[in-house]
């Protein structure tokens, strides 16, 4: 079957004659439909993250179950699933008091259920979905609305997972609360649409490319800032503040989606009094940051990481379906181009370049 293995040493190889393994006791089988294209599959291949090789990546799918192995009940043949990428346990403490991100045997799930060639390839992020089927743990994969098309749902598998989550079950963001959201890529839009729904009365966007504010605004900005004009804290307190700043100004809640310590500083300098800054970015494992901490202690404010929206996935990704279906949730939107697998070099170039909002491997 078709699939995009990566190699290593920043080199992705497009196949057509890679296997999969049936799957086993509490597996499903999923033929792969569409998959949106993460900055954290780019984040393999630049070094970012450490993975084994070779590795079949993707993680942001969404399918129809083609089989389904012992055990796996909840499950039939022909249903329409988006994945999610926890393979928590579902039994520990953390996944019983509604936090399966924080599951202990939800980290380092590696297995390798592909081979090319009678060799066997990892799988990325417990998923994999650059790749016509995959094997994920059955209770991964969560059933949607069959009249939702798997090209769109796709991207709430880690996008709008990851980005509402952070606004709605990290932060918990309140009515009338103040944001500035830093880096309006796939992760930031879904940032600025969660501080939509959650009624926050000043969503300021942040990018440095100016190109992107149209698409802030339409997913739910009030202002847009350019970073490269500098001294962006400044101009945030600036504008919640109705142009009369004071010591104590500043926004509620910041998000940081980056994974620079340099927008760090930024979003860490934009709190006002009270005000709370929620690093969604990915950074490269070791990394540190100088932050002051006099503004912290002094007056309430603080930082808080966010993995994966806080998501609870069987929760989660039903209301998000329900929400799109409603219009209130934009997804059609986020797709902003669609490629297929042989053409990855032009997709991952187009994402590099910030030429998109979410591509999306339609296979
Ligand atoms: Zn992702
Ligand atoms: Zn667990």
């Amino acid at each position: 079957m078709r699939a995009l293995i990566y190699e290593g040493g920043g080199k992705i190889r497009y196949v057509e004659d890679l296997e999969v393994r049936e799957p086993e006791a509490g597996e499903v089988l999923v033929r792969i439909a569409a998959s949106g294209i993460c900055h954290s599959d780019i984040s393999v291949v630049n070094g970012t993250i450490d993975w084994p090789v070779p590795a079949v990546l993707g993680h942001e799918g969404a399918g129809v179950i083609e089989k389904v192995g012992p055990g796996a009940t909840d499950l039939a043949v022909g249903d329409h699933v988006a994945l999610h990428t926890l393979a928590n346990c579902g039994t520990c403490g953390p996944c019983e008091s509604g936090k399966p991100t924080q599951c202990r045997r939800s980290y380092g799930n590696r297995a390798q259920p592909f081979s090319l060639n009678g060799q066997p390839v990892q799988n990325f992020a417990a998923t994999s979905t650059f790749v016509e089927k995959t094997v994920v743990k059955a209770n991964q994969a969560v059933k949607i609305d069959p009249s939702v098309p798997l090209d769109i749902a796709c991207v709430v598998g880690c996008g709008v997972l990851t980005g509402v989550g952070s606004v709605i079950n990290r932060a918990q963001v309140k009515p009338g609360d103040t944001a500035a959201v830093f880096g309006i890529g796939g992760i930031g839009l879904n940032v600025l649409q969660g501080l939509r729904l959650a009624g926050a009365s000043r969503i300021v966007a942040i990018d440095l490319l100016p190109s992107r504010e149209q698409k802030a605004r339409e997913f739910g900005a009030t202002d847009f800032i350019d970073a490269s004009l500098g001294d962006t804290p400044a101009r945030i307190r600036d504008i919640v503040s109705d142009g009369r700043p004071d010591q104590g100004s500043g926004v509620d809640w910041s998000f940081e989606c980056v994974g620079s310590t340099r927008v760090l500083a930024d979003a860490m300098a934009s709190l006002g009094w009270g005000g709370n800054c929620v690093i969604v970015g990915t950074t490269a494992m070791g990394t540190t940051a100088d932050i002051p901490l006099t503004p912290l202690a002094f007056v309430d404010r603080g930082v808080m990481g966010a993995r994966y929206g806080a998501s609870r996935p069987h929760r989660d990704i039903p209301s998000y379906i329900a929400q799109y279906r409603q219009g209130k949730l934009m997804l059609d939107e986020l797709v902003t181009q669609r490629y297929d697998l042989a053409d990855f070099e032009r997709a991952f170039h187009d994402l590099e370049a910030g030429k998109l909002a979410r591509g999306v491997f339609v296979l």
